[in-house]
């Protein structure tokens, strides 16, 4: 006889109870998203006020004009709204990493979890959603794309809007993460193209991409997709890497 799935998941959790997937202590029957108590309540979550388009968290009583920060109001972005639900530090940062470099998608209730409480106010719902893509030998060698496991947490229930093979990425560009601001614009300048120009038309579109540094990625992408047509570009991010002073 087969058990239903519900109680297969409680027979196996009373046997195997599942641990903390940040700190590995046991938090029992209160949480599904298998984080303790203490670790929910140590998630950085990005807090108001924020840039109205980039979505950086500003100092109170900092927002000028149009409540937008010096970077955007100097270099308007390509897209319209960007929001990130925590700050790009440990420990949640861990669970990203465990995703994108070793494949675990046993931390997938947590990350559900963050995205669920997190504020993502001014994002409305776009027609369709577009995860970054990576670069076919990126993807080949990593096995999962993180940016797609993402986009259905953010919009669960929409899998057929979730367009994971309209924007291409076309060159296997080096790794951000050592370069300085105009080094990135440099380095990804024409690296997306959208597969189908005419099905963007008109649309809203949701770009997803794993963390907001400088904003360069999601940028290029929502230039490629403003290119071809698009209404309007939102951006969401898991997380936003804040600089401290
Ligand atoms: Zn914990
Ligand atoms: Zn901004």
């Amino acid at each position: 006889m087969q058990l239903p799935k519900s109680w297969m998941v409680i027979f196996l959790d009373l046997v195997f109870p599942p641990r903390c997937l940040l700190c590995g202590a046991y938090p029992g029957w209160e949480s599904r998203e298998h984080l303790c108590r203490d670790c929910r309540q140590g998630i950085d979550f990005i807090r108001p006020p924020l840039c109205a388009c980039c979505g950086k968290m500003m100092a109170a009583g900092e927002p000028g004009r149009s409540h937008r920060c010096q970077d955007c109001l100097i270099h308007p972005p390509p897209f319209s709204v960007a929001r990130s639900c925590i700050r790009y530090d440990q420990p949640a940062s861990l669970l990203l990493h465990r995703l994108k470099y070793h494949g675990d998608t046993s931390v997938l209730p947590g990350l559900r979890h963050i995205i669920e409480q997190a504020s993502l106010a001014g994002v409305r719902d776009p027609d369709i959603i577009v995860p970054v893509p990576l670069y076919p030998k990126r993807l080949k060698a990593r096995g999962l794309n993180q940016a797609v496991l993402l986009s259905r947490l953010f919009y669960p229930g929409r899998e057929p809007d979730i367009r994971c093979n309209l924007l291409h990425r076309i060159r296997d560009t080096p790794a951000q993460t050592a370069l300085s601001g105009a080094a990135r614009r440099r380095n990804l300048r024409s690296a997306f193209v959208v597969a189908d120009m005419e099905f963007v038309k008109g649309k809203t579109v949701c770009v997803v991409d794993d963390v907001f540094t400088t904003g360069t990625t999601v940028s290029e992408c929502s230039r490629a997709l403003r290119l071809a047509g698009a209404k309007e570009v939102y951006v969401l991010t898991l997380a936003m890497v804040v600089a401290t002073a």
